[in-house]
Formats: C-alpha cells, sequence, structure tokens
C-alpha cells in the first residue's frame, strides 16, 4: 500500500461533524457586526512580508519567529500571521480614507503563526475580527469592546473577563519605558533570554512575559511601584476614563490590568483582552486595542483606528457541540428514476433530500433513511401508480399516504 501522507503539524481538519459549530461562529458574526454596520473584507491570504515587517513590528515575537515566510520569483511573501495589517494595506490601497468616517470592516480566514503547537495553539487558526477606522473619540473603542461582548454572548459566552489597559500615546510611553528599564536593570541578569533580547527594543513587552521566574521579578515592590504608576498624560488619562465610563453604562464589567500590553508593536492608549476560566493556559479568546499610527505608518493618512480579532479555535471550544442537521427526507424507492425527478422537485422547494444513487434493496433504504433523515418518503410501486408519496416520520413511526405537493407541508410542519 502507499505511504499515507498525513495532516502538518499544528494544522487540523474541521470535519463535517464539526462544521455545525463553525457556522455558527460565521453566522453569528455576520449578523452582529451587521448591526453594528462592519461590512465583510477578504483580503488575500498572503502578502509582502515587508507588510508584516513594519505593519506588526519587527520587536515582535510574531515577526521575529512566528511567520511563513518564502521567497517566489524574487520577492518575499509572507502568510499571514494576523489580519490588521493587510486590512490597512488594503485600506490605504482603495482609497477607503475618502469614505465618510468611520469604516467598518470585519474579516474571518486561517492565519498561520510559527508556534509549538499545544491545546489552543495551532500553527493554521482562524480569527474572526474587527476593524474600525476614522474615530478617535473613546466612543469607538467602547463600542468595539461592546461588539465583542455582543457576539460572545450571542454564542452563549457569558462566562468572561474584559481586562483593558491604557498604553498612553508614543510620547507618555517613552517616559514609562525608560522607568521600566531603569528599574529593571539590577534584574537584567535574571531575566529569561526573550527578555533580555526585548529590553533593548520593546520593554514594555516584558511585563507581558509568562515565564514564571521573570513573573517573580515583577512581583517586587519597587518594579510594582513603577508598573502600577500612572504615567499616562492628561490627554490620554482624559480618553481613558472616559472608555471606562461608557463601559460602565453599558454595564459591561471589565478589571484593569496594567500587565496588559499586548504582543502587538502598534498599539496605544487602549489594549484589551478577553479571557476565559474555562480554557486552561491559552485562555484569551479576544485581543485588541488602539492603533492610531499603524495607517501613517504604512503610508496612509494620519487616521485613528482600533480593532480586535478572536481565536475561532478557542471560540469553539467553548461552545457544546452542535449534531449536525438531519436531512428533511430520504426518499426510499425502486424506481431511481421517479426517485430522482421527486428529488429535484423537492429541492428546488427548499427540502434538503436524498435518494439511493445505488437503488439497493427497499429494507436497507428504509434504515438508511431513519439514520439520516427525519421523514422518509416512500415511493413504492403502488403509490407511482397512483401518483402519491407514503411519508413516515422517522422519530414516530406515524405513517401517512399524501399528494406529493402536500409533502412540503407535513415535513416543515
Ligand atoms: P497569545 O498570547 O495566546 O499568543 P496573541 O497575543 O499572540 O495570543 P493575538 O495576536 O492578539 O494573540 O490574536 C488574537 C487571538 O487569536 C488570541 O486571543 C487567540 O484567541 C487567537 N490566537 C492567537 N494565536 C493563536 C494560535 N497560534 N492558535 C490558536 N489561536 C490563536
Ligand atoms: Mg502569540
Amino acid at each position: 500500500m502507499a505511504k499515507i501522507i498525513k495532516v502538518q503539524k499544528g494544522t487540523k481538519d474541521i470535519l463535517p461533524q464539526e462544521v455545525g459549530q463553525w457556522h455558527k461562529l460565521e453566522k453569528n458574526a455576520l449578523e452582529i457586526f451587521t448591526r453594528y454596520g462592519y461590512k465583510e473584507i477578504r483580503t488575500p491570504i498572503f502578502e509582502a512580508t515587508e507588510l508584516f515587517a513594519r505593519g506588526v513590528g519587527d520587536t515582535t515575537d510574531i515577526v521575529n519567529k512566528e511567520m511563513y515566510t518564502f521567497e517566489k520569483s524574487d520577492r518575499s511573501i509572507t502568510l499571514r500571521p494576523e489580519n490588521t495589517a493587510g486590512v490597512v494595506r488594503s485600506f490605504i490601497e482603495n482609497g477607503m480614507a475618502r469614505l465618510s468616517a468611520p469604516v467598518k470592516l470585519w474579516y474571518k480566514g486561517p492565519m498561520f503563526r510559527y508556534e509549538r503547537p499545544q491545546a489552543g495553539r495551532q500553527r493554521q487558526f482562524h480569527q474572526v475580527g474587527v476593524e474600525m477606522f476614522g474615530i478617535k473619540e473613546p466612543t469607538a473603542d467602547a463600542e468595539a469592546i461592546m461588539l465583542a461582548v455582543d457576539y460572545l454572548n450571542s454564542l452563549g459566552l457569558n462566562d468572561l473577563e474584559v481586562e483593558i489597559n491604557s498604553l498612553g500615546c508614543p510620547k507618555c510611553r517613552e517616559e514609562y519605558k525608560r522607568k521600566i528599564k531603569e528599574v529593571l536593570k539590577p534584574e537584567f541578569d535574571n531575566l529569561c533570554e526573550d527578555c533580555q533580547n526585548r529590553y533593548e527594543k520593546n520593554p514594555l513587552r516584558l511585563l507581558d512575559c509568562k515565564v514564571e521566574s521573570c513573573k517573580e521579578i515583577f512581583e517586587k515592590p519597587e518594579i510594582q511601584k513603577v508598573i502600577q504608576s500612572d504615567f499616562i498624560c492628561e490627554e490620554c488619562a482624559q480618553h481613558y476614563s472616559e472608555l471606562k465610563s461608557y463601559l460602565d453604562k453599558l454595564n459591561i464589567k471589565y478589571v484593569e490590568n496594567k500587565l496588559l500590553v499586548r504582543g502587538l508593536d502598534y498599539y496605544n492608549r487602549t489594549v484589551f483582552e478577553i479571557k476565559s476560566n474555562n480554557l486552561g493556559s491559552q485562555n484569551a479568546v479576544c485581543g485588541g486595542g488602539r492603533y492610531d499610527s499603524l495607517v501613517r505608518n504604512l503610508g496612509g493618512e494620519d487616521t485613528p483606528a482600533v480593532g480586535w480579532a478572536m481565536g475561532m479555535e478557542r471560540l469553539n471550544s467553548l461552545l457544546p457541540e452542535i449534531e449536525p442537521e438531519k436531512l428533511d427526507g430520504y426518499i426510499v424507492s425502486n424506481s431511481p428514476a421517479d426517485a430522482f425527478a421527486f428529488a429535484q422537485e423537492l429541492r428546488a422547494k427548499g427540502v434538503n433530500v436524498e435518494f439511493d444513487l445505488a437503488n439497493k434493496k427497499f429494507t436497507k433504504q428504509l434504515e438508511k433513511a431513519s439514520k439520516v433523515a427525519r421523514f422518509a418518503l416512500i415511493l413504492g410501486e403502488d403509490e407511482i401508480k397512483v401518483n402519491k408519496v407514503s411519508v413516515k416520520n422517522l422519530s414516530t413511526s406515524e405513517q401517512v399516504t399524501i399528494d406529493r405537493n402536500e409533502v412540503i407541508d407535513k415535513i416543515k410542519a
């Protein structure tokens, strides 16, 4: 026998018995996001590597370690590790800054990161996300968070924790970064290798480190004092406090977490995450924030923006299983021509129906019907002669013989 080729490490098939949950995630996304005025955008799965280097930031784990990059005709191409950069590219390229603000876009689809596969972490995974352009006011941040909560609630997910923080603006952050570096300097040799590398380039990222020994260091009082200090400037503080007052008004419960800095370089002011206690260690389902300088950094005009992304696999693991739907009817007949014609008649009217393409024995067909359908639609010789059909309800076994045009009423009832 030929050698079997297996699925790649860190990737998964989504099988028919699991796809119901995915349909739900996608259907609710379309429904809820549309309610808030978002339009779907579909951007390519690969982009110029430079887009991510500049758009995600070359001090991030994503760009440094996790990208799937390859050369094709002298071009460096990367499978998208996230989709904000792609959406921003498209926003700029398609002149969407000319549209009246806000421009609200949502997306769903696969992302690729070369990470160590584990529960809740794959190399190909899926995100659903939103990006809103053109509004600097904190109403936009609040609406984005409200939308995330609304979407999660629509999926029956209520037991979640919203964490927020403000990273300030590049101006007030400079001083904060300096202080963080200063207070961590004596500990430099005790930091993990990643943190040592980030120390110069992206000191805020240290706060986000998941390594126990680093977390312990950050617990030290003198370091906590800097972390917990209110470093943000007056304008940023005003923005942040308005955001919180909107969240209060909307009854969105949140906790403030000064350690929340998010992995990506481009955030300013608001950052947030939504976590579930039912997910184990990879417990973040949603991450987002404000990124007012990204559009400009990627060559567009100054455009404030806010957005978030959710990991669909993690959402999925929180949803109850959804049984695949049964067919409305399965036609049982030993006259394939009649069965086929009847099937087409019903399909044209929106009924989900199959018949036995292999024309097996009548009893075999009945057995199959009871497995896959709610009703057996029996076209035996007798029924065919008088142009009728016997409809058997496969859960109650009740059976009636009726005119064929009455079938829809019977099975939709
Ligand atoms: P993490 O801290 O879990 O690595 P992240 O900060 O890298 O998350 P984001 O880039 O903010 O994640 O992506 C948003 C969401 O996408 C995450 O909250 C998570 O639900 C999901 N996600 C990120 N990476 C993966 C992955 N490798 N596999 C599955 N889901 C992922
Ligand atoms: Mg990550």
